[in-house]
């Protein structure tokens, strides 16, 4: 019975990767074989495939606002003390500031090394332009922590708004003691809801996945890359060490725990970030992956990992190092020691204040480049292969929210190591339809 009910678990997974696979190959065919067949184009590409991929992420981005703020909610209410709460969220900010250092020091160090952009061709590959997006000056940024329309922050979805309200929302329940009793009670079915939805939402995730790849990689021709190819390779060589590296060794050192265990239960979490791009619209599933796959409490990580979303990207740091690298020598500029530090410090900044959605990256290195006097034109060099980047970077940025999330669990005892170790824990379920006969 065990045995049944495991490999129905499994097939939801590989099934996902299939189709990814499936996606990813098809929109591969349809780029080099049918990117000016009009009916392709129409009815599959802008058609089915966008409409299909469009919806799914739609239902992710749904799940976001209510599974974080009434899993926030039993969170603080189950830690139940104040000084615990700031502790773990000192900690795992510290740990995502690090972390983002981490990468974006071994990625200047890597393209230092390689040195990609130099004797790049600069009249033939900068045809496009690139007008910088504003970033918010910092200063800004402590300002918008603070919601002054907490409805307007739900509204927007403005993660570290509903995150700051919502702490506050709860921490005040367990002011009023007694009364407040009701409403945590509430808030725990309420999330057991939001969970079932999520779980309603993940079998059509297979669908929803190979649309997504099918659309981009119908867009985006492989070929693209030929190029860049030594920016592409030292930024995917510097994703993969910062991933199976640094990270698995803090996870090992720091942590305590199996990295190869947590890299294999991470997997479908992976999938959705890069197929998404999205490390907000990933949320639902880093969530339920800490919670059930990693045995991670609700507490600790209904409140790291919505934080991890918002505020440590590693890989998008990853890409600022290569890119500042590999425009300043495209450009011949030579930015020193007390540059690429400047860029260190202003990636980890960045990243604080912006959120983890589709392309976010490049408004941020926009900000780093205004900072460094390196020409904020030169993006325009990157943005042709930034795409596919943002997607293998997404899956870096989320496997690192749910790392740190590992790492500060294990510190403060609140994962359960059994679940942890159990390969088949927290698969996704079969689903329980209510039927006619049991109304
Ligand atoms: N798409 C990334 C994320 O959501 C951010 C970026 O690098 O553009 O984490």
């Amino acid at each position: 019975m065990k045995h049944k009910k495991s490999k129905a678990k499994m097939s939801m997974t590989s099934k996902i990767l299939i189709w990814m696979v499936a996606g990813l190959m098809i929109g591969s065919f349809i780029n080099n074989f049918a990117a000016d067949t009009p009916w392709v184009q129409d009815y599959l590409v802008f058609g089915l495939f966008h409409v299909v991929g469009a919806i799914f992420i739609s239902m992710l981005k749904m799940l976001v606002v209510p599974l974080v703020t009434f899993s926030l909610i039993c969170g603080v209410c189950g830690i139940g003390d104040i000084s615990k709460l700031g502790r773990v969220g000192g900690k795992a900010f510290a740990l995502f500031m690090l972390t983002t250092a981490l990468a974006i020091t071994l990625a200047i160090a890597l393209a230092t090394f390689f040195a990609p952009g130099q004797g790049f061709e600069l009249a033939t590959a900068a045809t496009s332009t690139f007008t910088a997006p504003v970033a918010p000056p910092l200063s800004q940024v402590f300002i918008n922590l603070i919601p002054s329309n907490p409805v307007a922050a739900y509204a927007e979805g403005n993660m570290l708004q509903i995150i700051f309200f919502t702490i506050l929302f709860a921490v005040c329940i367990l002011m009023i003691g007694e009364k407040g009793q009701p409403i945590i009670d509430m808030a725990e079915r309420l999330n057991d809801v939001m969970m079932q939805v999520v779980n309603v939402v993940m079998h059509v995730a297979p669908i929803g996945v190979f649309a997504l790849m099918a659309k981009t990689f119908s867009l985006q021709g492989i070929d693209i890359i030929v190029p860049m190819l030594g920016y592409f390779a030292v930024l995917v060589l510097a994703l993969c060490l910062h991933m199976t590296g640094t990270l698995m060794i803090l996870l090992k050192i720091l942590g305590k725990v199996n990295p190869l265990t947590f890299l294999r239960k991470m997997r479908t979490a992976q999938i959705f970030a890069f197929s998404t791009s999205s490390s907000n619209a990933t949320i639902p599933v880093t969530l339920t992956t800490a919670e059930k796959r990693l045995g991670i409490d609700n507490p600790t990580a209904s409140f790291i990992v919505p934080f991890g979303a918002t505020i440590n990207m590693d890989g998008t740091a990853i890409m600022q190092g290569v890119a500042t690298v590999f425009i300043a020598n495209v450009y011949g500029i030579d930015l020193g020691l007390t540059g690429y530090l400047t860029v260190i410090m202003m990636a980890v900044l960045a990243s604080i204040g912006t959120a983890g959605v589709p392309g976010v990256g490049l408004i941020m290195l926009a900000m780093v480049f205004n900072q460094v006097g390196l020409p904020v034109e030169g993006i325009a060099l990157i943005i042709g292969v930034d795409r596919l980047l943002d997607m293998i970077r997404t899956a870096v940025n989320v496997t690192g929210d749910a790392a740190i999330t590992t790492i500060v669990a294990r510190s403060e005892n609140s994962i359960d190591m059994d679940i942890f170790n159990d390969p088949e824990a927290g698969s996704i379920e079969d689903m329980h339809l209510p039927h006619a006969e049991k109304v």
